[in-house]
Protein backbone atom coordinates (compact mmCIF):
# COMPACT_ATOMS: atom_id res chain seq x y z
CA UNK A 1 0.00 0.00 0.00
CA UNK A 2 1.07 3.51 -0.60
CA UNK A 3 1.41 5.84 1.46
CA UNK A 4 -1.47 8.03 0.09
CA UNK A 5 -3.88 5.06 0.75
CA UNK A 6 -2.71 4.88 3.79
CA UNK A 7 -3.21 8.04 4.77
CA UNK A 8 -6.76 7.61 3.25
CA UNK A 9 -6.97 4.37 5.75
CA UNK A 10 -5.96 6.88 8.67
CA UNK A 11 -8.32 9.43 8.11
CA UNK A 12 -11.26 11.04 10.62
CA UNK A 13 -14.37 8.82 9.40
CA UNK A 14 -16.36 7.80 11.90
CA UNK A 15 -19.23 9.14 14.51
CA UNK A 16 -16.96 8.20 17.87
CA UNK A 17 -13.76 10.03 16.30
CA UNK A 18 -15.69 13.15 15.63
CA UNK A 19 -17.38 13.17 18.97
CA UNK A 20 -14.04 12.59 20.68
CA UNK A 21 -12.32 15.26 18.39
CA UNK A 22 -14.27 17.80 17.67
CA UNK A 23 -16.64 17.62 20.51
CA UNK A 24 -19.75 17.54 18.10
CA UNK A 25 -22.52 16.01 19.85
CA UNK A 26 -23.35 12.80 19.50
CA UNK A 27 -26.78 12.69 17.75
CA UNK A 28 -25.81 15.58 15.47
CA UNK A 29 -22.93 13.56 14.44
CA UNK A 30 -25.17 10.72 13.38
CA UNK A 31 -27.15 12.99 10.93
CA UNK A 32 -24.08 14.27 9.70
CA UNK A 33 -22.32 11.35 8.63
CA UNK A 34 -25.75 9.99 7.34
CA UNK A 35 -26.00 13.34 4.69
CA UNK A 36 -22.78 13.74 3.61
CA UNK A 37 -19.86 11.04 4.68
CA UNK A 38 -16.62 12.55 6.88
CA UNK A 39 -12.99 12.12 5.60
CA UNK A 40 -10.50 13.92 7.23
CA UNK A 41 -7.26 12.73 6.21
CA UNK A 42 -3.78 13.63 8.76
CA UNK A 43 -1.96 15.78 6.74
CA UNK A 44 -5.22 18.22 5.84
CA UNK A 45 -5.86 17.60 9.67
CA UNK A 46 -2.12 18.32 10.53
CA UNK A 47 -3.14 21.99 8.80
CA UNK A 48 -5.62 22.99 11.52
CA UNK A 49 -4.13 25.67 13.98
CA UNK A 50 -7.87 26.39 15.78
CA UNK A 51 -10.89 25.33 16.19
CA UNK A 52 -12.95 27.06 13.46
CA UNK A 53 -10.52 28.04 11.37
CA UNK A 54 -10.42 28.06 7.51
CA UNK A 55 -8.90 24.33 7.55
CA UNK A 56 -11.06 23.06 9.61
CA UNK A 57 -14.31 24.63 8.29
CA UNK A 58 -13.47 22.80 5.08
CA UNK A 59 -13.31 19.90 6.40
CA UNK A 60 -15.31 19.55 9.87
CA UNK A 61 -19.37 18.78 9.59
CA UNK A 62 -21.25 21.47 11.04
CA UNK A 63 -24.54 21.28 11.90
CA UNK A 64 -25.30 24.34 9.42
CA UNK A 65 -25.90 21.65 6.71
CA UNK A 66 -28.57 19.82 8.18
CA UNK A 67 -30.22 23.41 8.36
CA UNK A 68 -31.19 24.15 4.45
CA UNK A 69 -32.14 20.72 3.55
CA UNK A 70 -34.88 22.11 1.33
CA UNK A 71 -32.16 23.42 -1.33
CA UNK A 72 -30.97 21.87 -4.55
CA UNK A 73 -29.36 18.98 -4.43
CA UNK A 74 -27.94 19.49 -8.01
CA UNK A 75 -28.04 23.24 -8.60
CA UNK A 76 -26.19 22.44 -11.98
CA UNK A 77 -28.58 20.27 -13.86
CA UNK A 78 -25.22 18.08 -13.62
CA UNK A 79 -27.76 15.04 -13.70
CA UNK A 80 -30.38 16.21 -16.33
CA UNK A 81 -27.29 16.68 -18.97
CA UNK A 82 -26.48 13.86 -18.63
CA UNK A 83 -27.07 11.72 -21.83
CA UNK A 84 -25.44 8.10 -20.46
CA UNK A 85 -24.22 7.29 -16.43
CA UNK A 86 -20.95 8.86 -15.68
CA UNK A 87 -21.01 11.87 -18.32
CA UNK A 88 -21.97 15.31 -18.20
CA UNK A 89 -22.40 17.07 -21.70
CA UNK A 90 -23.01 20.42 -21.40
CA UNK A 91 -20.71 22.55 -23.44
CA UNK A 92 -20.49 21.92 -27.39
CA UNK A 93 -16.73 20.66 -27.48
CA UNK A 94 -16.03 19.05 -24.11
CA UNK A 95 -17.64 16.77 -21.67
CA UNK A 96 -16.91 16.06 -17.97
CA UNK A 97 -16.27 12.05 -16.94
CA UNK A 98 -17.07 11.40 -13.58
CA UNK A 99 -14.88 8.13 -12.86
CA UNK A 100 -15.20 7.04 -9.09
CA UNK A 101 -17.19 8.55 -5.95
CA UNK A 102 -14.12 8.21 -4.05
CA UNK A 103 -12.42 11.46 -2.53
CA UNK A 104 -9.08 11.91 -0.41
CA UNK A 105 -11.03 14.25 1.95
CA UNK A 106 -14.83 15.19 1.91
CA UNK A 107 -15.45 18.84 1.30
CA UNK A 108 -17.87 20.03 3.84
CA UNK A 109 -18.79 22.93 0.66
CA UNK A 110 -18.83 20.20 -2.21
CA UNK A 111 -21.95 20.48 -4.69
CA UNK A 112 -21.94 17.19 -6.04
CA UNK A 113 -22.81 15.56 -1.99
CA UNK A 114 -25.35 13.52 -4.15
CA UNK A 115 -22.89 11.20 -6.01
CA UNK A 116 -19.48 11.51 -3.70
CA UNK A 117 -19.11 9.46 -0.57
CA UNK A 118 -19.89 6.15 -1.25
CA UNK A 119 -19.10 3.97 -3.81
CA UNK A 120 -22.87 3.09 -4.58
CA UNK A 121 -22.71 6.75 -5.86
CA UNK A 122 -20.57 6.01 -9.28
CA UNK A 123 -20.76 2.93 -10.38
CA UNK A 124 -18.06 1.79 -11.99
CA UNK A 125 -20.07 -0.32 -14.56
CA UNK A 126 -20.87 2.63 -16.08
CA UNK A 127 -17.58 3.36 -17.74
CA UNK A 128 -18.25 1.27 -20.51
CA UNK A 129 -21.15 3.31 -21.94
CA UNK A 130 -19.39 6.48 -20.88
CA UNK A 131 -16.71 5.38 -23.64
CA UNK A 132 -19.19 4.72 -26.09
CA UNK A 133 -20.80 8.04 -25.86
CA UNK A 134 -17.30 9.77 -25.70
CA UNK A 135 -16.36 8.01 -29.45
CA UNK A 136 -19.37 8.54 -30.82
CA UNK A 137 -19.72 12.04 -30.76
CA UNK A 138 -16.41 13.33 -32.51
CA UNK A 139 -17.48 17.15 -31.31
CA UNK A 140 -15.72 16.46 -27.86
CA UNK A 141 -11.99 17.10 -27.83
CA UNK A 142 -11.66 17.86 -24.17
CA UNK A 143 -12.61 15.41 -21.42
CA UNK A 144 -12.49 16.17 -18.39
CA UNK A 145 -12.09 13.29 -15.57
CA UNK A 146 -14.09 14.02 -12.25
CA UNK A 147 -16.07 12.75 -9.85
CA UNK A 148 -15.36 12.41 -6.71
CA UNK A 149 -11.54 12.31 -7.27
CA UNK A 150 -10.26 10.56 -10.28
CA UNK A 151 -6.78 10.41 -8.32
CA UNK A 152 -8.16 8.22 -6.13
CA UNK A 153 -7.90 5.65 -8.89
CA UNK A 154 -4.87 3.74 -8.56
CA UNK A 155 -2.13 4.24 -11.26
CA UNK A 156 -3.48 0.93 -13.16
CA UNK A 157 -7.07 1.98 -13.36
CA UNK A 158 -6.28 5.54 -14.11
CA UNK A 159 -4.02 4.56 -16.89
CA UNK A 160 -6.88 2.07 -18.26
CA UNK A 161 -9.18 5.24 -18.58
CA UNK A 162 -6.19 7.41 -20.13
CA UNK A 163 -5.02 4.90 -22.03
CA UNK A 164 -8.86 4.68 -24.00
CA UNK A 165 -9.66 7.97 -24.00
CA UNK A 166 -6.38 8.05 -25.99
CA UNK A 167 -7.45 5.74 -28.28
CA UNK A 168 -10.54 8.10 -29.35
CA UNK A 169 -8.67 10.31 -32.32
CA UNK A 170 -10.74 13.51 -31.72
CA UNK A 171 -10.04 13.66 -27.85
CA UNK A 172 -7.11 16.10 -28.18
CA UNK A 173 -6.90 17.51 -24.99
CA UNK A 174 -7.41 15.22 -21.32
CA UNK A 175 -7.96 17.28 -17.57
CA UNK A 176 -7.83 15.55 -14.56
CA UNK A 177 -10.41 17.87 -11.59
CA UNK A 178 -8.37 16.49 -8.61
CA UNK A 179 -8.23 18.59 -5.54
CA UNK A 180 -5.29 15.71 -4.16
CA UNK A 181 -2.27 18.60 -4.81
CA UNK A 182 -3.98 20.34 -1.82
CA UNK A 183 -5.89 17.96 0.14
CA UNK A 184 -3.14 14.83 0.04
CA UNK A 185 -0.58 15.75 -1.46
CA UNK A 186 1.58 12.81 -0.90
CA UNK A 187 -0.80 11.10 -3.89
CA UNK A 188 1.28 13.05 -6.81
CA UNK A 189 4.35 10.37 -6.75
CA UNK A 190 7.11 9.98 -9.22
CA UNK A 191 5.59 7.02 -10.35
CA UNK A 192 2.29 8.59 -11.36
CA UNK A 193 3.95 11.39 -13.12
CA UNK A 194 5.57 9.09 -15.47
CA UNK A 195 2.52 7.85 -15.85
CA UNK A 196 0.76 10.91 -16.89
CA UNK A 197 3.37 12.18 -19.31
CA UNK A 198 2.69 9.47 -21.59
CA UNK A 199 -0.82 10.67 -22.20
CA UNK A 200 0.02 14.31 -23.00
CA UNK A 201 -1.44 16.73 -23.22
CA UNK A 202 -2.57 16.05 -19.75
CA UNK A 203 -3.81 19.41 -17.80
CA UNK A 204 -4.76 19.44 -14.21
CA UNK A 205 -7.24 21.17 -12.47
CA UNK A 206 -6.70 22.04 -8.62
CA UNK A 207 -8.37 23.88 -5.56
CA UNK A 208 -6.71 25.48 -3.46
CA UNK A 209 -8.94 27.63 -1.13
CA UNK A 210 -6.68 29.23 1.19
CA UNK A 211 -3.17 30.51 1.78
CA UNK A 212 -2.61 27.84 4.75
CA UNK A 213 -2.54 25.18 1.80
CA UNK A 214 0.33 25.86 0.63
CA UNK A 215 2.52 23.99 2.38
CA UNK A 216 6.03 22.65 1.90
CA UNK A 217 4.13 19.20 0.88
CA UNK A 218 1.40 20.66 -1.80
CA UNK A 219 4.38 22.68 -3.42
CA UNK A 220 6.23 19.93 -3.93
CA UNK A 221 3.30 17.75 -5.17
CA UNK A 222 2.57 21.10 -7.59
CA UNK A 223 5.84 21.38 -9.28
CA UNK A 224 6.07 17.53 -9.97
CA UNK A 225 3.42 18.01 -11.85
CA UNK A 226 5.15 20.73 -13.66
CA UNK A 227 8.06 19.30 -14.05
CA UNK A 228 6.56 16.22 -15.85
CA UNK A 229 4.80 18.88 -18.13
CA UNK A 230 1.32 18.61 -16.51
CA UNK A 231 -0.33 22.34 -16.38
CA UNK A 232 -1.71 22.99 -13.07
CA UNK A 233 -4.26 25.56 -12.71
CA UNK A 234 -6.78 26.02 -9.58
CA UNK A 235 -10.56 27.01 -9.07
CA UNK A 236 -11.00 29.00 -5.98
CA UNK A 237 -14.34 28.76 -4.53
CA UNK A 238 -15.36 32.37 -2.75
CA UNK A 239 -16.74 30.87 0.86
CA UNK A 240 -17.68 32.72 4.39
CA UNK A 241 -15.18 33.28 6.75
CA UNK A 242 -12.96 30.75 5.07
CA UNK A 243 -11.51 33.07 2.08
CA UNK A 244 -13.79 35.89 1.36
CA UNK A 245 -11.33 38.76 1.94
CA UNK A 246 -9.20 41.00 -0.73
CA UNK A 247 -6.22 39.80 0.93
CA UNK A 248 -6.45 36.56 1.61
CA UNK A 249 -7.41 35.78 -1.81
CA UNK A 250 -4.38 37.81 -3.38
CA UNK A 251 -2.11 35.97 -0.84
CA UNK A 252 -2.99 32.47 -1.67
CA UNK A 253 -3.32 33.65 -6.05
CA UNK A 254 0.70 34.95 -5.32
CA UNK A 255 1.66 31.72 -3.78
CA UNK A 256 -0.21 29.47 -6.08
CA UNK A 257 2.13 31.72 -9.12
CA UNK A 258 5.53 31.02 -6.74
CA UNK A 259 4.55 27.42 -6.79
CA UNK A 260 3.62 27.22 -10.43
CA UNK A 261 -0.18 26.99 -10.32
CA UNK A 262 -1.84 28.98 -12.80
CA UNK A 263 -5.09 30.72 -10.94
CA UNK A 264 -7.67 29.77 -13.59
CA UNK A 265 -11.14 30.62 -11.98
CA UNK A 266 -13.27 31.81 -8.52
CA UNK A 267 -16.44 30.62 -8.53
CA UNK A 268 -19.05 32.13 -6.82
CA UNK A 269 -20.43 29.22 -4.14
CA UNK A 270 -23.11 27.19 -5.81
CA UNK A 271 -26.49 26.97 -4.41
CA UNK A 272 -26.08 23.71 -3.03
CA UNK A 273 -28.09 21.49 -0.28
CA UNK A 274 -25.81 21.68 2.94
CA UNK A 275 -23.59 24.01 1.67
CA UNK A 276 -24.93 27.52 1.52
CA UNK A 277 -24.25 28.89 4.98
CA UNK A 278 -20.65 29.13 2.96
CA UNK A 279 -22.11 31.30 0.67
CA UNK A 280 -21.29 35.57 0.30
CA UNK A 281 -22.52 37.90 -1.53
CA UNK A 282 -21.82 38.98 -5.22
CA UNK A 283 -20.65 42.65 -3.81
CA UNK A 284 -17.74 40.63 -1.83
CA UNK A 285 -16.57 38.62 -5.17
CA UNK A 286 -16.70 41.87 -7.19
CA UNK A 287 -14.16 43.30 -4.48
CA UNK A 288 -11.90 40.18 -4.46
CA UNK A 289 -11.30 40.60 -7.91
CA UNK A 290 -11.43 44.49 -8.22
CA UNK A 291 -8.33 43.80 -5.30
CA UNK A 292 -6.32 41.52 -7.81
CA UNK A 293 -6.87 43.35 -10.96
CA UNK A 294 -3.88 45.92 -11.57
CA UNK A 295 -2.81 45.24 -8.01
CA UNK A 296 -0.91 42.53 -9.06
CA UNK A 297 0.37 40.49 -12.00
CA UNK A 298 -2.06 39.43 -14.62
CA UNK A 299 -1.06 35.83 -13.90
CA UNK A 300 -2.69 36.04 -10.68
CA UNK A 301 -5.87 37.16 -11.61
CA UNK A 302 -7.84 34.65 -11.89
CA UNK A 303 -11.80 34.63 -13.99
CA UNK A 304 -14.18 35.13 -11.73
CA UNK A 305 -17.49 33.28 -12.75
CA UNK A 306 -21.06 32.02 -11.61
CA UNK A 307 -21.81 28.65 -12.63
CA UNK A 308 -25.03 29.07 -13.72
CA UNK A 309 -28.32 27.68 -11.51
CA UNK A 310 -30.36 25.39 -14.28
CA UNK A 311 -26.81 24.66 -16.40
CA UNK A 312 -26.51 27.56 -17.95
CA UNK A 313 -22.44 27.06 -17.45
CA UNK A 314 -19.94 29.64 -16.21
CA UNK A 315 -20.84 32.92 -16.53
CA UNK A 316 -17.80 36.13 -15.95
CA UNK A 317 -18.41 38.91 -13.67
CA UNK A 318 -16.39 41.90 -14.04
CA UNK A 319 -15.97 44.81 -11.90
CA UNK A 320 -17.50 47.79 -14.26
CA UNK A 321 -14.58 49.71 -16.04
CA UNK A 322 -16.49 50.79 -18.81
CA UNK A 323 -18.10 54.80 -17.60
CA UNK A 324 -19.26 55.47 -21.02
CA UNK A 325 -19.44 53.68 -24.44
CA UNK A 326 -20.40 54.72 -28.05
CA UNK A 327 -19.85 54.92 -31.85
CA UNK A 328 -17.06 57.64 -31.17
CA UNK A 329 -15.24 56.59 -27.85
CA UNK A 330 -15.21 53.87 -24.77
CA UNK A 331 -14.64 55.70 -21.32
CA UNK A 332 -12.73 53.60 -18.73
CA UNK A 333 -11.88 53.85 -15.20
CA UNK A 334 -8.67 52.14 -14.44
CA UNK A 335 -8.06 50.02 -10.66
CA UNK A 336 -7.14 53.25 -9.41
CA UNK A 337 -10.66 54.90 -10.39
CA UNK A 338 -8.40 57.02 -12.54
CA UNK A 339 -10.63 58.11 -16.00
CA UNK A 340 -9.21 57.73 -19.58
CA UNK A 341 -10.80 58.48 -23.47
CA UNK A 342 -9.92 55.49 -26.05
CA UNK A 343 -11.34 56.84 -29.24
CA UNK A 344 -13.38 54.19 -31.25
CA UNK A 345 -12.58 53.33 -35.37
CA UNK A 346 -15.38 52.05 -37.72
CA UNK A 347 -15.36 48.38 -38.09
CA UNK A 348 -13.39 47.03 -40.95
CA UNK A 349 -14.16 43.35 -42.84
CA UNK A 350 -12.34 41.75 -45.80
CA UNK A 351 -12.73 42.34 -48.98
CA UNK A 352 -13.94 39.22 -49.87
CA UNK A 353 -16.86 39.85 -47.64
CA UNK A 354 -17.78 42.49 -49.12
CA UNK A 355 -17.80 41.42 -52.31
CA UNK A 356 -20.00 38.14 -51.47
CA UNK A 357 -23.10 40.75 -50.85
CA UNK A 358 -22.30 42.64 -54.75
CA UNK A 359 -24.89 41.23 -56.79
CA UNK A 360 -23.74 39.92 -60.00
CA UNK A 361 -25.03 43.39 -62.15
CA UNK A 362 -22.30 45.26 -59.71
CA UNK A 363 -19.71 43.65 -60.26
CA UNK A 364 -19.91 43.07 -64.21
CA UNK A 365 -19.83 47.21 -64.12
CA UNK A 366 -16.77 47.22 -62.08
CA UNK A 367 -14.68 44.85 -63.96
CA UNK A 368 -15.73 47.01 -67.34
CA UNK A 369 -14.96 50.16 -65.04
CA UNK A 370 -12.39 50.25 -62.70
CA UNK A 371 -8.65 49.75 -63.96
CA UNK A 372 -6.43 47.73 -61.24
CA UNK A 373 -3.38 48.90 -58.47
CA UNK A 374 -2.86 45.67 -56.71
CA UNK A 375 -3.36 47.24 -53.04
CA UNK A 376 -4.33 45.60 -50.08
CA UNK A 377 -7.19 43.73 -49.52
CA UNK A 378 -9.04 45.65 -46.61
CA UNK A 379 -11.15 48.47 -46.32
CA UNK A 380 -13.78 50.39 -44.27
CA UNK A 381 -17.19 49.05 -44.78
CA UNK A 382 -19.24 52.79 -44.99
CA UNK A 383 -16.74 53.82 -47.97
CA UNK A 384 -17.43 53.70 -51.53
CA UNK A 385 -16.26 50.52 -52.47
CA UNK A 386 -13.62 50.80 -55.22
CA UNK A 387 -12.65 47.22 -56.28
CA UNK A 388 -9.83 47.26 -58.56
CA UNK A 389 -9.80 44.36 -61.76
CA UNK A 390 -6.41 42.84 -60.59
CA UNK A 391 -8.00 42.74 -56.88
CA UNK A 392 -10.59 40.67 -57.67
CA UNK A 393 -8.17 38.47 -60.14
CA UNK A 394 -6.24 37.81 -56.97
CA UNK A 395 -8.66 35.97 -54.95
CA UNK A 396 -10.25 34.10 -57.87
CA UNK A 397 -13.59 35.96 -58.48
S1 LIG B 1 -12.75 16.75 -3.65
FE1 LIG B 1 -14.29 17.69 -4.99
S2 LIG B 1 -15.84 16.13 -5.31
FE2 LIG B 1 -14.63 15.52 -3.51
S3 LIG B 1 -15.74 16.34 -1.77
FE3 LIG B 1 -14.20 17.86 -2.34
S4 LIG B 1 -15.28 19.26 -3.74
FE4 LIG B 1 -16.53 17.37 -3.59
Amino acid sequence: MELWQQMVRDSIHTVDQLVDKFSIDRSVAEKLIEFFQVRINPYYLSLIKYPGDPIWMQCVPDIKELQDLDADEDPLYEDAMSPVPNITHRYPDRALFLVTSQCGLYCRFCTRKRKVGNSEKISMRGLESAFKYLEAHTEIRDVILSGGDPLMLTDVMLEKILKRLRSIPHIEIIRLGTKMPCVLPQRITPKLCDMLKKYHPVYVNTHFNHPWEITPESTKACEMLANNGVPVGNQMVLMKNINDDPAVVKELMQKLLKIRVRPYYIYMADETKGANHFRTSIQKGIEVIEHLRGWTSGLAVPHFVIDAPGGGGKIPILPNYVMEFDEEKIVLRNYKKNVYLYKNVEEEKELSTEIMKFDSAKRKHLSKSTKGNGKAATRRVSTPLRISVPDLEEIGI
